[in-house]
């Protein structure tokens, strides 16, 4: 059966199962922020839990970090993000809304227009007579910073005013530092780091896709200069490797070189990794060619050497570096999306999430076949503790009928469900069903947590 998936089913599901809420709904909820329910959370978890194991502890070149959100703003101000941190932004004059103005001329058939200038895109709007999505006429585009601003301490003033990170690869710029003069590390070598960032974004919109708070996490990969190409290769595998590994299929990511215009202001080389969301194909996570930028600005306005010595030729430089950067809500909504699927079975439309065992939040699910024998229950309470034990992720439900039971798991992704019935009180074996297929076989207790585990 041919499913259209739409985001009014992926937003549904989250609600209805507990993956997703919005953000503050009890007060009519926040722009650009969302709540993870129960199974969410533990999406979220295997997912980071894989990247971290297929990214740090599998590898003998990558050491972890957990920097601090707020940081001095001497960091923003190195970094470039102070100054130039910006999208354009434009004003309905009549009803004094906000818009992306590259977005709005992108909606208005003009091509490339995240290259423009603030004064080009003012004078595109002009030219073509371009107007508000209401109608009305659109202000002069001005420049609008996304970092949200605080004070850190009572005192308030200039000196006090931090922001919160707007992503994460600048906690390890600034703790590059310690991690050569604590571990020594031979070049090539990486820093990896997972956390939440935050930007006021003008308009976010579809779901999780585009949030004011969100998850990043992100790898700096210190390289010497001459390597950077070979680097970028590799990276660009590694990355796809890990979205066949999270169970997206390689055929649903398109790789887009982004044109010199397009390019952040720190980067040579930038590859957007997109996928083909309901809404259309947008930006699932990138991989930029940094250069030394940001260890050359911190250098400048820190005044601590940045130089790394190597080890054999005794050579000091500046390493360039190679940042393979990934959204966690992204990948979240990309993996619904491309897991999501309806069929026919038992006369019945279904909808499921084949969701990859390493992720999906339930890994088994146990049922009594009947809540109102004790035999039964009981027997069923034994097999949920074993494999509490021995396989994880397990989940007990007794209640409504058996097909019912299989419908619920199904739709939050459960690969196999395990049901206990008369029969298991006399040979100890019990049905397992597989997801996807629907299909069922007999297997006894004793076989039953390694083949799971397998
Ligand atoms: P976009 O062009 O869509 O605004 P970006 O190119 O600015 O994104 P990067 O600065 O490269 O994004 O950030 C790295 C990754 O962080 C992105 O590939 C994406 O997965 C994620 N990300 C960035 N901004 C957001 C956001 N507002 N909401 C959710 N995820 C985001």
């Amino acid at each position: 059966m041919d499913t259209e998936v739409t985001m009014e089913k992926i937003v549904s599901l989250c609600k209805r199962r507990g993956f997703i809420f919005p953000g503050s709904e009890l007060y009519g909820g926040i722009a650009g922020m969302w709540d993870y329910g129960p199974l969410g959370v533990d999406l979220k978890n295997n997912i980071r839990d894989l990247w971290w194991r297929t990214f740090v502890h599998e590898r003998d070149d990558i050491y972890g970090l957990d920097s601090a959100i707020l940081m001095r703003k001497n960091v923003w101000e190195a970094s470039g993000h102070v100054g130039g941190f910006v999208d354009p932004i434009v004003e309905d004059m009549v009803t004094k809304k906000r818009y992306r103005a590259d977005s709005l001329l992108e909606d208005n058939g003009v091509e490339n227009a995240d290259g423009m200038s603030a004064d080009e895109m003012t004078e595109c709007i002009k030219k073509k007579e371009i107007k508000s999505p209401e109608g009305n006429p659109l202000s002069d585009v001005r420049t609008f910073n996304l970092m949200f601003k605080t004070n850190v301490g009572a005192t308030g003033g200039e000196d006090s005013v931090s922001y919160l990170r707007p992503e994460t690869a600048q906690g390890i710029f600034v703790n590059y530092k310690n991690i050569i003069d604590v571990f020594y590390p031979s070049i090539p070598f990486g820093v990896a780091q997972i956390g939440k960032a935050f930007r006021n974004e003008i308009s976010p919109r579809d779901f999780i896709f585009r949030l004011r708070e969100m998850e990043q996490m992100e790898i700096e990969y210190f390289i010497k200069e001459r390597e950077w190409e070979e680097s970028f290769e590799y990276w660009r595998k590694e990355v796809m490797g890990f979205y066949e590994k999270v169970g997206i299929p390689a055929h649903l990511i398109y790789e887009h070189e982004i044109p010199k215009e397009g390019r952040a202001h720190y980067s040579k080389r930038t590859i957007d990794f997109e996928f083909k969301y309901p809404f259309g194909q947008k930006e699932l996570s990138g991989l930029a060619y940094r250069t030394d930028y940001d260890l050359r600005k911190h250098q400048e306005h820190s005044g601590v050497s940045m130089e790394y010595t190597d080890k054999n030729t005794r050579d000091k430089f500046i390493p360039h570096v190679i940042e393979p950067s990934f959204g966690m809500e992204r990948l979240v909504l990309a993996i619904l999306t491309s897991a999501y699927r309806e069929d026919e079975m038992d006369g019945e439309i279904r909808s499921y999430l084949a969701l990859d065992t390493k992720i999906s939040p339930v890994r088994v699910a146990v049922f009594p076949l009947l809540k109102n024998k004790p035999e039964l229950v009981k027997k069923a309470g034994n097999v949920f503790s074993v494999l509490k034990k021995e396989v994880g992720r397990v989940r007990f439900d007794a209640h409504g009928n058996i097909g019912k039971r299989y419908r619920r798991q199904d739709e939050i992704g459960t690969p196999h469900c395990v049901t206990v019935d008369f029969d298991t009180l006399e040979d100890d074996t019990v049905t397992v069903r597989e997801r996807d297929s629907g299909e069922q076989q007999r297997v006894s207790l004793n076989e039953l947590p390694s083949l799971l585990v397998k």
